[in-house]
């Protein structure tokens, strides 16, 4: 049984339609694949029809981008109903924030001498609903501008280079709230693939927990060996699921192929059962796992 629960279409910055990814899916082998979009539920109507239609199990998912202590969290939520209004205006204001960004990055980038537009982001990303930074690095890519996606991101987009900009993400501990009340499940992604092993530590993630917290993506490209044995550790103090997945993005992103990184099943299945027993506590009508 091969589980991969963590990849992105185009709907936001993937390159394969929904369709496409379970497609693809289905072709490396994986027997569950969890869609996650940046904070949005789109993909998942096509996404449900695609898999239904090839046998594929889907877990309907969502990577919320949220911060905490001013560092970036990225929020992996399995199962949420997506009609729940607190979790409807949270996405919808992290992507007001993702909008409004676009034009901001434009700017800074046409005062550098590039002549790009906005319609130039809009014209290589015409199925997303969040944009973002890799949307207009496919722009820069485009243009002749840089390489590839992460040429753009080395040279203008990352932190600290010179068409940054900042934008809205939501309270980690008020995301943790929402999901668990649109009776959903919340597993922390990557914790440590971008800021070192101390944020959050372990201390921070043992009150993340009292908050809703159910599990940690363990077994991801980012993190190396040394994180992975102390973030299993973790987990099992603290009685956490433990995940693992390729945050696979198309061809958007280089060695993370769908199924790189996998999940055990009996992990999958203490998510699902968490998640039901949210449901349950919310009487929200969220999303069963779609079985093959
Ligand atoms: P944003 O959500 O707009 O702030 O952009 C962050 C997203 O960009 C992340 O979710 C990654 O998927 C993607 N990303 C970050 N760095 C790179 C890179 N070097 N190459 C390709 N994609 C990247
Ligand atoms: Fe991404
Ligand atoms: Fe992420
Ligand atoms: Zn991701």
């Amino acid at each position: 049984m091969r589980i991969d629960l963590h990849t992105h279409s185009r709907v936001s910055d993937g390159t394969q339609t929904p369709t496409e990814l379970v497609h693809a899916a289905v072709a490396a082998g994986l027997d569950v694949l969890a869609i996650t979009d940046h904070d949005t539920a789109q993909s998942w109507p096509e996404a449900a029809r695609a898999a239904g239609e090839v046998g594929l199990t889907l877990v309907r998912g969502m990577e919320i981008t949220t911060l905490h202590d001013g560092y970036a969290v990225h929020l992996l939520a399995y199962l949420p109903d997506p009609t729940y209004p607190p979790l409807r205006a949270m996405l919808e204001r992290i992507l007001e924030g993702r909008s409004a960004r676009v034009p901001a990055m434009i700017a800074k980038l046409r005062a550098l001498g590039i002549d790009i537009d906005v319609a130039d982001v809009q014209r290589v990303s015409p199925a997303t609903t969040a944009t973002g930074r890799p949307h207009v690095a496919d722009a820069l890519v485009d243009l002749g501008a840089v390489g590839d996606r992460t040429q753009a991101f080395r040279r203008y987009l990352n932190a600290g280079r010179p068409a940054h900009v900042e934008r809205y993400a939501a309270p980690l501990t008020e995301a943790l709230r929402v999901v668990g009340g649109a009776g959903g499940v919340s597993v922390v992604a990557h914790p440590w693939g971008r800021h070192g092993h101390d944020r959050p530590d372990a201390e921070t993630i043992s009150a993340l927990v009292d908050l809703g917290l159910a599990g940690i993506e363990v077994d991801h490209q980012d993190h190396d060996d040394v994180a992975r044995t102390r973030l299993r550790g973790i987990a099992t103090d603290l009685g956490l699921v433990v995940t693992g997945s390729s945050d696979h993005h198309g061809t958007g992103k280089i060695d993370h192929e769908l199924g790189c990184q996998t999940t055990a099943p009996e992990q999958l299945e203490r998510l699902v059962a968490l998640a039901s027993a949210a449901a349950a506590r919310s009487g929200r009508d969220a999303p069963g796992v779609l079985d093959a």
